[in-house]
């Protein structure tokens, strides 16, 4: 089951690739390989890959894997996946399916096993892929993820930093992150007109804890809803989002020794969860 290039296949399959899907390729079989064993997968394991595509991935994977869940939401590529790339490859299954829909705490539960989980990412679900995986994280050992650089940098910056925001907050708080390498546009066909990393992420994350985690992201979002403004201005003032009162946060921020004319980008993930974890019981007293 060799690696084939993208080039190649598109032209035997007679396919053309779609924008809209994110569709970009990976050209070389040493990157493909680079970032397979970034995921350090031991035999026994389980892995999903997220946008399969054309197999760059799926080809390594099923070699070091002892099964690959691999999901492609193109029905076609899936189709000419099975039948031109994989058609001997025992231990990979293809799936047409959104990841979005897709049931890692099911597929976890049923194995029996934490599943390792691994995409060269379309750039335009990034986002709400990553929450869902937060949302479905006791699911998952650990991911390697190649994404836009862009995004990359919005989730490892820190405080202070222009980029720093909802994703990095949450992010930060439940995964542990390590940046790998970047990937130049001239390593996929087509070429994207950005810059990728890769990344890896451990779901266990921050040692502060939150009490809710559902309540951590709702005061994140909100601190961050109006971003040039102070946390009086947006907490505060929009203390019943939180089940408060505008002077039961003002009161708040004071016992944390949290300046109100502060904003949201200045304060660090141990400030939001301390801040989260205090305002709870005030939204649900007694
Ligand atoms: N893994 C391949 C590679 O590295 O060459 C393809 C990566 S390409 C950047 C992203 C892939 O994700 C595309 O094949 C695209 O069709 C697929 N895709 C896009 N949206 C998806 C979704 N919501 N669920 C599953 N796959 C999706």
């Amino acid at each position: 089951m060799p690696f084939i290039s993208p080039k190649v296949l598109c032209r035997r399959l007679g396919l053309r690739p779609k924008k809209s899907l994110g569709q970009h390729f990976l050209l070389h079989p040493d990157q493909a390989r680079r970032i397979v064993a970034a995921l350090e997968l031991r035999g026994s394991e389980t892995v999903v890959e997220i946008g399969a595509g054309l197999g760059a991935l799926t080809v390594f994977l099923a070699q070091t894997a002892a099964q690959v869940i691999a999901l492609e939401m193109d029905a076609q590529l899936a189709q000419g996946l099975r039948s031109e790339v994989l058609a001997e490859a025992a231990n990979v299954k293809v799936i047409t399916q959104d990841v979005l829909d897709f049931d890692f705490l099911g597929l976890s539960r049923s194995l029996g096993q934490p599943l390792a989980v691994i995409g060269n990412l379309p750039y335009q679900i990034t986002s709400p892929l990553l929450f869902k995986l937060i949302a479905e994280k006791p699911a998952i050992s650990r991911m390697v993820f190649m994404v836009q650089q862009e995004v990359g940098q919005r989730l490892l910056a820190g405080p202070g930093n222009k980029d720093y925001g909802i994703l990095s907050v949450l992010l930060q708080y439940h995964t542990r992150m390590a940046r790998l390498f970047t990937l130049g546009p001239n390593n996929f066909y087509p070429p994207p007109k950005v810059d990728s990393l890769v990344l890896r992420l451990h779901p266990d994350g921050a040692a502060l804890r939150a009490d809710d985690h559902a309540f951590l992201a709702q005061v994140v979002k909100l601190a961050f809803s109006q971003r040039r403004k102070t946390l009086k201005n947006t907490l505060a003032a929009q203390a019943a989002e939180l089940g408060s009162t505008p002077e039961q946060v003002m009161t708040t921020l004071e016992q944390l020794a949290i300046d109100p004319r502060r904003r949201a980008e200045t304060l660090s993930v141990d400030d939001f969860v301390r801040l989260s974890n205090a305002l709870k019981p005030v939204r649900e007293p007694g």
